[in-house]
């Protein structure tokens, strides 16, 4: 049997992690958990409905939080991730960060278990798209979701634009 996984010793994913905590104020709070880098080799993974997996990410049950050390693994399909430009990489592991959220108390504290683990929750996606590639290039995207995007980027560009003028 091939080997399916393997521990990024190369660091360029905790790299990409390290970066976007650094630049995103929300993920500040990830400087108090510990991440397990690694990579897919071989196949990629599925999900529940059969996709192909780029990537991955998950809460470590209880026990192997206490005996290595490690909080959140992060897991990326490596053959894909070579093919990806920069900006796509960073995309990706945006993504995946997006699914941990830790859980505070009013003064923005993580809470901690009984056993001393920090409280972290995998949320689901806010944004789900379906359908059929055909039916796509039948009838184009259906109305809800070209509604969905336009009011996003709208409000995409008013945030940018914020950000630009408090900068
Ligand atoms: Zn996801």
């Amino acid at each position: 049997m091939a080997i399916n996984f393997m521990l990024d010793e190369s660091g360029i994913l905790e790299k990409y992690v390290r970066e976007l905590i650094r630049r995103e104020k929300s993920f500040h709070l990830f400087e108090h958990i510990r991440f397990l880098f690694v990579w897919k080799m071989g196949d990629p993974e599925m999900d529940k409905e059969k996709r192909w997996l780029e990537a991955s990410i998950r809460r470590l049950p209880s026990r192997e939080r206490d005996v290595y050390g490690r909080d959140v693994e992060l897991r990326v399909y490596q053959q894909w991730w070579n093919e990806k430009t920069h900006k796509q990489r960073a995309r990706l592991i945006y993504h995946e960060l997006l699914h941990v959220n830790i859980q505070v108390d009013e003064a923005l504290t993580p809470l901690i278990d009984d056993d001393g683990r920090v409280k972290i929750e995998i949320l689901p996606h806010d944004l789900v798209i379906t359908g059929f590639k055909s039916e796509w290039v039948k009838f184009g995207p259906p109305t809800e979701y070209v509604t969905l995007a336009g009011k996003l980027s709208e409000t995409l560009v008013k945030e940018k634009k914020l950000s630009v003028t408090q900068s």
